[in-house]
């Protein structure tokens, strides 16, 4: 997978960082997380087409990671994409979204499917599993796990020893073997699995109890670090988190890279900042916009 950081902002954007949103390009499609303001111009800087995405997640209804929805709408409208854009967020927040997707005038031209949802969630296919979690906020709020299932890949050398070609290739990967010149060829002897890649998203939140199954083993935790622990009492009181309580976080629970972001304006040296995460997880990548992180 691959994560584009369009945003790390938190409610204050500053001169070097937008507010909040989120690219990631899974096998299967792209997805956003969490549009704030400006996040359609955010992907023309980084270079990347906004009509590429699928699937919207908002994990709450605080400005900073949804006032940029109307702009996303509107600009997939314009491009007419040919898909439908499929909007995920708290069920909470069904007024929210119906004055976000109606705050000017335009016309419709591409479908909007909207899914509200509860903790729980989740949708499978082929390819993928989408989970929500429920997390702690001063309003309801979702984390999301997207879990890869695992692929499969040809061995080269193998295959073309055997002489398949396209379609009959194409055979053997749905159904397990195929006959060629009186011989049984078996796909798993031509081929192996990878593992699926986890991604996980926390923002905003307090420590809770559903932290620990969102992010199990994920290859990379996008989570808040809003503040440090010297400020601690802030995150106690708006219901964040420190960038050492991430840190804890994935270091007790399997996590590979931590990916950290929503930092407090305040934060003018994230050098300090930095060094005071990496004491407690070393694996982790203070997000700055633009950043684009492969896993
Ligand atoms: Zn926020
Ligand atoms: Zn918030």
């Amino acid at each position: 997978m691959k994560l584009t950081i369009l945003g790390s902002a938190s409610h204050i954007p500053t001169r070097d960082r937008n507010q909040n949103g989120y690219f990631l390009e899974t096998a299967e499609e792209a997805l956003l997380f969490d549009p704030g303001e400006g996040t359609q111009r955010q992907f023309t800087l980084a270079g990347i087409s906004p009509g590429r995405v699928k699937r919207i997640f908002i994990s709450h209804f605080h400005g900073d990671h949804c006032l940029g929805l109307p702009g996303m709408m509107q600009r997939l409208s314009l491009m007419q994409v040919s898909h439908p854009l499929k909007i995920y967020f708290p069920e909470e927040g069904r007024e929210f979204i119906q004055a976000l997707s109606k705050a000017s005038k335009f016309t419709a031209h591409v479908e909007f499917e909207f899914h509200p949802l509860k903790a729980g969630f989740c949708e499978e296919n082929e390819k993928r599993r989408i989970e929500a979690y429920e997390l702690r906020h001063s309003t309801p709020v979702l984390g999301y796990r997207i879990i890869e299932k695992p692929r499969l890949h040809f061995i080269p050398e193998r295959l073309r020893e055997t002489g398949l070609e396209g379609g009959e290739i194409a055979l053997l990967e749905k159904s397990g073997k195929i006959r060629k010149k009186g011989k049984t060829i078996r796909r798993e002897d031509l081929s192996y699995r990878d593992k699926g890649k986890i991604f996980a998203y926390a923002l905003d939140t307090a420590p809770c109890p559903a932290i620990p199954g969102l992010i199990r083993d994920a290859d990379c935790l996008l989570m808040e670090g809003t503040y440090l622990r010297s400020e601690q009492t802030l995150a106690d009181t708006f219901l964040h988190m420190c960038a050492e309580q991430a840190g804890e976080y994935a270091r007790d629970h399997g996590v590979k890279k931590l990916v950290l972001t929503h930092y407090s304006e305040r934060y003018k040296d994230m050098g300090a900042y930095q060094k005071a995460v990496v004491k407690v997880f070393e694996n982790t990548h203070i997000a700055k916009d633009f950043d684009v992180i492969e896993f």
